[in-house]
């Protein structure tokens, strides 16, 4: 089924305290009448008329451009005035159903559209809504009676009617200025449905509704994981970096850096959980001023990387694999050095030991292993 769009977004915004008109306030990076209209559009919508200010007209078509269909109007005083401006400038048969949505309505799920299109096959008109869920009271300052909620539903939108039928409605209404086009419709004698709306359609009023949108319009985050794996030959020395921590010991691994394997396979695990390559690719060997550095450099640097990008750790996990040293009695200093380096606490990091009951490379003792797998949290690509 076919259908055309008015996005009322033309009010003065009187209750939202002070700043830009509702339409244009920003929600989540772009202004709050782009939401709806990107929705209506993404569910098919024909023709998308959009109802604002003789101001924004301009500004309207600029931020829309390239949705099929769009046509943007100049509204009136009222909200009924919008919407009859709206209205005429759509085309199409008059039976064509046209959707009417308020641009304060940002969070617009194109099940709500399906719903009330649907809807519409067995009904004069169809609007989104909700059932009242909370105890009713009349009052003025103190409560004067209860209002029995049974029965109650708040009338939400989109409102969908043939759009003949809704012109109709609205030349022949001789009411007070209308809240919504149920009323107009209603007045005509139409049946219309009730449709399950979306507590998220709440409609920005109050400067504190602003907030509670901003909460649902963060970019969605996810979790991403990496792996890293680094090896050092063992050779001559008196001791060795592992994790952060100097170990005495009766031999040193031999690298270009300290040759801290621990640290090496973690950073390598958090740059791949980021896609963003491997220590060598950020660290060139060939590159002098790398030589001795302490490896914290190296991780500290992903973990820049990863905050630099709204990222952060959720866990760290790493393995070292050797017969000699004992991990065991460092585990903790470890812990808490890669934990410093990073930022974290360290409850988010892991350092594990084993053998290889010396079969292998480690075995033997030629060198020496180490394996950390990276759980992060970006925001949503
Ligand atoms: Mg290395």
């Amino acid at each position: 089924m076919t259908f055309s769009a008015v996005i009322v977004a033309a009010g003065a915004s009187l209750r939202a305290g002070p700043g830009e008109p509702k339409p244009w306030r920003d929600l989540g990076g772009r202004p709050v009448l782009a939401w709806s209209a990107r929705a209506l559009s993404a569910a098919g919508a024909r023709r998308l008329a959009v109802v604002t200010t003789a101001d924004r007209m301009e500004a309207a078509r600029t931020l829309l451009a390239g949705l099929p269909g769009l046509v943007v109007v100049e509204g009136g005083a009222l909200r009924s005035l919008s919407v009859r401006a709206g209205l005429a400038a759509l085309d199409g048969a008059p039976e064509e159903p046209v959707l009417i949505h308020d641009a304060a309505r940002p969070f617009l799920e194109s099940a709500v559209i399906a719903r009330v299109l649907a809807a519409l096959k067995g009904a004069d008109g169809a609007i989104a809504a909700l059932p009242v869920p909370d105890s009713l009271k009349r009052g003025d300052g103190q409560i004067i009676g209860s209002v029995d909620r049974e029965g109650l539903w708040r009338a939400q939108t989109p409102q969908a009617f043939p759009r003949g039928a809704l012109l109709a409605a609205f030349q022949a209404w001789s009411g007070p200025e209308p809240t919504d086009e149920a009323a107009v419709m209603e007045a005509a004698g139409a049946r219309i449905a009730l449709v399950p709306g979306d507590p998220r359609l709440f409609k920005l009023t109050w400067p504190e509704d602003f907030a509670m949108a901003e909460s649902l319009a963060r970019p969605a985050r996810e979790v991403r994981m990496g792996q890293g794996i680094d090896a050092h030959r063992w050779g001559p020395g008196d001791g060795v970096w592992l994790c952060g921590v100097r170990i005495p010991h009766d031999g040193a691994l031999i690298g270009h850096s300290d040759a801290d394997a621990g640290l090496h396979a973690l950073t390598d695990a958090l740059l791949g959980a980021m896609g963003e390559g491997d220590i060598g690719q950020h660290f060139p060997p060939s590159d002098l001023r790398w030589k001795g550095e302490p490896s914290a450099t190296f991780l500290a640097h992903a973990g820049a990387l990863l905050a630099a990008r709204g990222g952060r750790i959720l866990s760290l996990d790493l393995t070292l694999v050797c017969e000699r040293p004992k991990v065991a009695p460092y585990r903790e200093a470890m812990r808490q050095a890669v934990a410093g380096i990073l930022g974290i606490d360290v409850s988010r990091v892991s350092i594990k030991a084993t053998t290889t009951e010396g079969m292998g490379y480690t075995g033997r003792q030629e060198g020496l292993l180490a394996q950390a797998v990276a759980a992060v949290e970006l925001p949503a690509a």
